[in-house]
């Protein structure tokens, strides 16, 4: 805080004091270390312990002028002692740059000081004897619970050490004049009470400016989050629209480059139209998967679930892939029960099926076998893509769900690789209440297994239609001869 941001008393009216403390906390916050600034609890705690140090410290050398007036000297010596350690504290905290030193040497400070004051001031019979009850609380304000529990049992150590003198029939003694008694004894538990008001107050001023700079932190937090969600749907627009207008004019390309390919030309021609083949098709890839990724973020991704039989389109798919299979050396076996009914989006679902298998022969080495079956699990249709190709390290299958995680494993016959594929599966799997997930180790294959929730097959349609039917054929047959009667 700013000393010099108080506006003085002439200009606002106002009273002195709330600039006035504001400058005596500033100067007292001046004795924190900057290492100890930067967590919020502990610049908390250090803000404590050195306004704990400089208010005690005061506040003893104004009981140490009274016990002088009084010609207390013991109390004097023990109070005088007991300020210098708790002005040290908080300069122990500069040295040893930590609140743990700082907070049990000012619990010392006071065990000791308290503990030495009974044993001059007639121990139980004294008001010294309530004091100790600070010790543990200080404890725990400045260093927290656990250390405040030694500090109790040491506080009531000391306390049952002077209360034993007194049950063991033994008076301690007083060294002031007797006639001072019912001063010191006022002036004692007065004390007591503005100390734990002070102590309690600045604990509550800490609280309640450590909360402020929360609500700070949580209302920037909550504005920046805002502004990242802004961006990020900008971003997902823009992508978004340059994606889709790309896809067009790719589309033409390749099936140009296809027609092109059909036409006689010389083989160097040829070769290259290959290639641009090749190439348009990443691109083609690369853009709908972008698009698919963008509507899903966007929301725009709308399942629509029936009940969809899963071992037939398990079939349909890997069937598709059999001559790719072949074109790798790969063999593709595949095989599942009929009837196995899940509720979810077809297309979805044939989509995440197509990704995994293209995957499992995009990664595996020729002479290998991809295989691909469903079974039924208690709630879920179980669909599995398992392969023998390089597996997957653990490492890898933490990132392997993100959007763009081309990992270790690389394509074996130059496919296509831009990391979208297994975001979009996971992603879809979800929509549709489905979990997806990789069983793998390196060297040893990796197995997919997407899980999609069971139903019942659909009823075939009952015979009410044909009923229908022929009841239509007669009255139109009846129509049409009566037509002809005419
Ligand atoms: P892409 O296949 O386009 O790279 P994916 O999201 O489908 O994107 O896959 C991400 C990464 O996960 C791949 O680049 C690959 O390293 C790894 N991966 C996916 N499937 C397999 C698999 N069957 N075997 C080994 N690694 C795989």
């Amino acid at each position: 805080m700013n000393p010099s941001s108080n506006p003085p008393v002439s200009q606002t009216g106002q009273s002195p004091f709330p600039g006035f403390f504001v400058r005596v906390n500033t100067m007292m916050d001046r004795l924190i270390p900057e290492e100890l600034l930067h967590d919020p609890e502990v610049a908390r705690r250090a803000t404590l312990i050195s306004r704990f140090g400089t208010l005690g410290s005061l506040f003893g050398f104004f009981y140490a002028a009274f016990y002088l007036a009084i010609g207390h000297f013991w109390g004097v010596a023990i109070v005088v002692l007991c300020s210098i350690g708790v002005a040290l504290t908080p300069w122990v905290m500069r040295r040893t740059k930590s609140v743990e030193w700082p907070g049990h040497f000012f619990a010392l400070t006071l065990t000791l000081g308290f503990t030495g004051l009974c044993l001059v001031e007639g121990g139980a019979h004294g008001h010294a004897i309530a004091w100790l009850a600070a010790v543990p609380l200080c404890a725990l304000l400045l260093i927290g619970i656990k250390p405040a529990k030694g500090w109790l049992v040491i506080a009531f150590c000391a306390t049952g050490v002077v209360v034993g003198f007194d049950l063991a029939g033994y008076d301690l003694p007083t060294t002031y004049a007797a006639k001072w008694s019912s001063l010191v004894t006022a002036a004692g538990y007065l004390g007591l009470v503005v100390f734990m008001l002070i102590l309690g107050w600045n604990f509550e001023h800490g609280r309640a400016q450590a909360a402020e700079k929360m609500q700070t932190a949580l209302k920037e937090l909550a504005a920046s989050n805002e502004r990242l969600i802004q961006l990020n749907h900008e971003k997902n627009e823009f992508l978004g629209i340059v994606a889709h207008d790309l896809k067009n004019p790719i589309t033409m390309i390749l099936s140009t480059a296809e027609l092109l390919q059909k036409v006689e030309m010389a083989e160097t021609s040829r070769k290259r139209t290959g290639t641009i083949i090749t190439v348009v098709k990443r691109m083609h890839s690369l853009v709908s998967n972008l698009l698919d990724v963008n509507a899903i973020e966007e929301g725009r991704f709308i399942s629509n679930p029936v009940p969809c039989d899963i071992g037939e389109l398990v079939e349909e798919c890997a069937g598709n892939y059999q001559i790719a299979a072949q074109a790798k050396q790969i063999t593709i076996r595949f095989g599942a029960a009929k009837g196995l009914f899940a509720r979810v989006d077809h297309m979805a679902t044939a989509q995440i099926l197509d990704n995994l298998i293209s995957n499992a022969l995009k990664f595996s080495p020729p002479n290998t076998t991809v295989h691909v079956h469903a079974v039924p699990e208690k709630n879920y249709i179980l669909a599995t893509v398992r392969d023998e190709g390089p597996g997957i390290s653990p490492e890898d299958q933490g990132k392997m769900f993100q959007k763009y995680g081309r990992l270790s494993a690389r394509p074996t016959g130059n496919e296509s690789s831009n990391g979208l594929g297994l975001a979009i599966v996971k992603r879809l799997a979800e929509a549709m209440s489905g979990t997806i997930q990789c069983h793998s180790a390196p060297g040893q294959g990796a197995t997919f297994a997407l899980r999609l929730p069971v139903c019942e097959a659909p009823r075939p349609e009952p015979a009410v239609m044909p009923v229908i039917r022929a009841d239509l054929r007669q009255r139109f047959d009846k129509f049409l001869a009566d037509k002809t009667k005419n």
